[in-house]
């Protein structure tokens, strides 16, 4: 069920428009709207859950079990020579949407602007 003022809840339920790289019954992949470098994606599970601490397994398993096919899809779409996975927890840690999200961040090499 979508949480109350959760942004990443309105962009599952196109509430808030957003550019979507993958989508079945338990994820979402859309741009982030703030890519730190091209194809800067976030993968979330549809089932809201604030960060990886309060996630159920089966939710952990749905969200993570997808990522290598959604990685692909980026790689083959904009050719990255290497690709960082990342997941913020708590605000000391510079999560700032509290639903659950991993970025995908393809990488270009020096210069590409992501250290
Ligand atoms: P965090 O800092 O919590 O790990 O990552 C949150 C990410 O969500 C940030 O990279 C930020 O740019 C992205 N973001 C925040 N609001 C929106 C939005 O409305 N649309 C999209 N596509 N991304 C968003
Ligand atoms: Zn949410």
């Amino acid at each position: 069920m979508a949480h109350e003022d959760c942004i990443f809840c309105k962009i599952i339920d196109g509430e808030i428009p957003s550019a979507k790289v993958y989508e079945d019954e338990h994820v979402y992949a859309f741009l982030d709207i703030s890519q730190v470098t091209k194809g800067h994606t976030l993968v979330i599970p549809k089932k809201h859950t604030k960060n990886i601490y309060e996630t159920p397994p089966e939710v952990a398993s749905g969200l993570f079990e997808r990522v290598p096919k959604i990685a692909n899809a980026i790689k083959k779409v904009y050719k990255p020579i290497g690709m960082n996975l990342l997941n913020n927890n708590e605000e000391p840690a510079d999560q700032s949407v509290f639903h659950l999200h991993i970025h995908i961040i393809p990488r270009y090499g020096q210069g590409d602007g992501y250290s």
